[in-house]
């Protein structure tokens, strides 16, 4: 198990406002790594994952960087995965993004809950 529950794709999106000395992936957040990386919509995201279902993956695991500095395109790819290729999705993150994306997804990701029947959720920020 790394980076979440059984068997799983990491998906490491670009860009972080935090510069920790112990980064591990220093290259996702550092601006020269856009000259190298591409943009990539959420679909051919999600066609490249297509690629790994022979491995019997348990879901994705988003990473960074700091995933939710592109909270739009994360919460999208969540929600495509989920429905597309019936993973789950763990959401690696410092927390680091604006209150307003965190609610957001937190208010989400309660929705997703209820919406598989849980009824009673407690959402607080
Ligand atoms: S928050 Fe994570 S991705 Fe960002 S600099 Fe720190 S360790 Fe690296």
């Amino acid at each position: 198990m790394v980076d979440g529950m059984g068997r799983r794709a990491i998906v490491f999106l670009h860009g972080c406002p935090l510069r920790c000395l112990f980064c591990a992936n220093p290259e996702t957040s550092r601006a020269a790594a856009c000259a190298t990386s591409s943009c990539v919509s959420v679909q051919q995201v999600v066609d490249r994952l297509k690629r790994l279902q022979s491995y019997q993956l348990d879901g994705i695991t988003v990473s960074g960087g700091e995933p939710l500095v592109q909270p739009q395109f994360t919460a999208a790819l969540m929600r495509e995965a989920r429905a597309q290729l019936g993973w789950t999705c763990t959401l690696d993150t410092s927390g680091c993004s604006t209150r307003a994306a965190v609610r957001q997804e937190v208010a989400d990701t309660a929705a997703q809950i209820r919406a598989a029947g849980v009824q009673c959720i407690t959402e607080r920020l």
